[in-house]
C-alpha cells in the first residue's frame, strides 16, 4: 500500500482501471469505488488528473493527426517529467 492509510480499495486496482473510469466502461459500483478511492487518496487523484490530461491530448490529437502513436509516446515522456517534477 503506497498511500499509507487503509482504503477499501486497493490503489494498485485503482490506478489499473483509471482509463476505464475515464471511458465510462465501469457499473455504477465501481465508479462509486474509484470516486471515493480518489476523494480519500491525494497520489491516485494526482495520477488520475495526469491520466485525464493524456487522454483529453490524445483524443484532440486523433481528429486532426494520422499518428497517434507517436504522439502518445512523446506524451508519456513528458508524463514521466511531470511525474518526477510532483516527486521532487
Ligand atoms: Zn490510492
Amino acid at each position: 500500500m503506497s498511500c499509507g492509510n487503509p482504503h477499501e480499495t486497493d490503489c494498485r486496482e485503482v490506478l489499473a482501471r483509471v482509463y476505464e473510469y475515464l471511458d465510462g466502461e465501469m457499473t455504477a459500483h465501481d465508479v462509486a469505488k474509484i470516486r471515493q478511492h480518489l476523494d480519500e487518496c491525494h497520489p491516485c487523484l494526482t495520477q488520475y488528473d495526469i491520466d485525464q490530461l493524456l487522454k483529453a491530448l490524445i483524443r484532440r490529437s486523433c481528429v486532426c493527426e494520422a499518428a497517434p502513436e507517436t504522439l502518445r509516446s512523446r506524451i508519456l515522456v513528458r508524463i514521466t517529467e511531470v511525474r518526477l517534477q510532483l516527486e521532487g
